[in-house]
């Protein structure tokens, strides 16, 4: 692919069959014509904090080569969002999945529609634990993922054994 960027994605689900969402998404993203997948994260299951009578949310990351332009990508995920919060359930719930668009590198957006970085990557341990997986030596915002990822800590984050996209 001539001209690509490197972007990184967060993944995230705490409605319906979460496992099996988070998959058809990823397989989705693997399939589409201009991106190319370089690397899939373990998944996490984050322990409900806070407001904790909600279900718990899995969280993945992937990394990835695309030739198409932020805002093309950013159409791309809301409409693979859109797909399978339809596909799935009765209902449209927003949090059956939700896919940001993390960091690509490079690029810098403060616009309506676009921040990058995402404003909260570099605080949000469910986001830094599985990107740290794949792009430990990334460096966003003067840090690399796994300074950030220090600072954040780990607490009630874990990794599910054996999952597979
Ligand atoms: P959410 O409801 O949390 O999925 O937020 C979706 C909204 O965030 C959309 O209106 C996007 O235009 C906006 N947005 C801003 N920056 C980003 C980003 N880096 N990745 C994904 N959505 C973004």
């Amino acid at each position: 692919m001539a001209e690509t960027l490197n972007a990184y994605l967060s993944l995230g689900a705490n409605l319906g069959n979460r496992e099996e969402t988070l998959r058809e998404a990823v397989r989705r993203l693997a399939k589409h014509e201009d991106m190319k997948i370089l690397a899939v994260s373990s998944l996490y299951e984050t322990e409900p904090w806070g407001k904790t009578d909600q279900p718990r949310f899995l969280n993945l990351t992937v990394s990835l080569q695309t030739r198409l332009s932020p805002e093309s990508l950013l159409a791309v995920v809301q409409a693979l969002e859109t797909e399978l919060g339809r596909v799935r359930h009765e209902h449209w719930g927003p949090r059956i999945i939700d896919i940001d668009i993390l960091h690509i590198e490079g690029v810098e957006r403060n616009t309506s529609e676009l921040t990058l970085p995402h404003p909260y990557m570099t605080e949000r341990a469910f986001v830094l634990i599985p990107l740290e997986e794949i792009a430990s030596k990334l460096v966003v915002k003067g840090r690399t993922v796994a300074e950030w990822r220090d600072a954040a800590g780990d607490e009630g984050i874990k990794r599910v054994a054996g999952w597979k996209y």
